[in-house]
C-alpha cells in the first residue's frame, strides 16, 4: 500500500517530514511532494494548500502520478457541534461540500454532485475507528511529551476529546456565528467545517480508494475564529497531526 499524506498546514508536513527516510522531492503544478518511507511504509507527503480546488488538484496528483491507494487528509477546522472545544480532534465519518448546490436543476437535491449521484462521502468504519485510535493514543500516551501544560493552558485545552461524525467543506472560512448556525440547520449532526476533506473524498471516491480526514479544532466558526490562527497551528495542531498520523500509520496493514 502507497499512502498519501496531505496536508493543510505548510507545519504540519514540515513537522511530519523529518520522519521520513529514503526520501525524494519533486515539484508539480506548485507543490512539493516528498516520498519516502515512514514507519515501513511507502509515502508520498505534500502540503496541499486551501481550499477543494487545491486539494483536490493535489489528491489526483497523489493518484495518478505517485500511485497512491489511501489517502490521509490533516488540518484544522471550526467546530459546529457546540460540545466541541478547541483541540478536540474530530476524524470525518461523512462528508459533504456544503457548498455545492445544483438543486436549480431538474432531479438534483442541494449538497449533491452532479453526474455522480452522492451528496455525502462515507468513509468505511475500519477506517474511521483506526483514525480515532490513533488519534487517542497519541493524546493519552504522547501529548505530554510534545507540548507543555502552559502551551495548552494558553489556548484553554485540557483534557481534548476525539470524536466522528460528518464534516463540511466549502471554499470559505466561516467566521461568523450566523453562517455557522444556519450550516447546522441545513446539515444536523454537523461536528466542523473547513474547506478540503469533501473534494478530497470526492477524489478518492471516483478513484476507489480509501480516504481518512482528521481535523483539529481550532476555532469555533465565529467572530473569534482567526485569533492566534498561526500560533495554534505551529504550537498545537501541528503536533497532534504529526502525533496522530504516525500512530495511525503504525495501525494500517501493509
Ligand atoms: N493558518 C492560517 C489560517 C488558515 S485558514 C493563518 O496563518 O492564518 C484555512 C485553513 O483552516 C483551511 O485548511 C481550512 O480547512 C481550515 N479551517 C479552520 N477553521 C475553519 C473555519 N472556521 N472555516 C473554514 N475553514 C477552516
Amino acid at each position: 500500500m502507497r499512502i498519501g499524506i496531505m496536508g493543510a498546514m505548510a507545519e504540519e508536513v514540515s513537522q511530519l517530514r523529518p520522519h521520513l527516510s529514503e526520501v525524494t522531492t519533486e515539484i508539480r503544478g506548485m507543490r512539493e511532494y516528498v516520498s519516502g518511507q515512514l514507519l515501513g511504509k511507502s509515502v508520498t507527503l505534500v502540503f496541499s494548500r486551501w481550499g477543494k480546488v487545491a486539494a483536490s488538484s493535489t489528491a489526483t496528483t497523489l493518484v495518478e502520478r505517485y500511485g497512491v491507494d489511501c489517502l490521509v487528509f490533516t488540518g484544522v477546522a471550526g467546530a459546529l457541534d457546540p460540545s466541541l472545544n478547541i483541540g478536540d480532534i474530530v476524524v470525518a465519518s461523512r462528508l459533504v461540500q456544503h457548498d455545492m448546490d445544483a438543486s436549480a436543476l431538474p432531479g438534483i437535491e442541494k449538497y449533491e454532485i452532479p453526474l455522480l449521484g452522492v451528496s455525502r462521502f462515507n468513509v468505511d468504519e475500519p477506517y474511521v475507528s483506526s483514525a480515532r485510535r490513533a488519534a487517542e493514543a497519541y493524546l493519552s500516551e504522547d501529548l505530554s511529551r510534545d507540548i507543555s501544560d502552559e502551551a495548552l493552558k494558553e489556548f484553554h485545552i485540557s483534557e481534548p476529546q476525539v470524536t466522528s461524525g460528518m464534516i463540511a467543506s466549502g471554499d470559505q472560512f466561516i467566521a461568523d456565528t450566523a453562517v455557522a448556525q444556519a450550516l447546522c440547520r441545513q446539515l444536523p449532526g454537523l461536528k466542523c467545517v473547513e474547506m478540503e476533506g469533501a473534494a478530497v473524498a470526492q477524489v478518492a471516491y471516483e478513484h476507489n480508494i480509501p480516504c481518512i480526514v482528521l481535523r483539529t479544532i481550532s476555532d469555533k466558526a465565529d467572530h473569534s475564529a482567526v485569533v492566534d490562527f498561526p500560533k495554534f497551528v505551529s504550537n498545537i495542531a501541528c503536533h497532534f497531526t504529526c502525533g496522530s498520523v504516525l500512530r495511525l500509520l503504525a495501525l494500517m496493514d501493509d
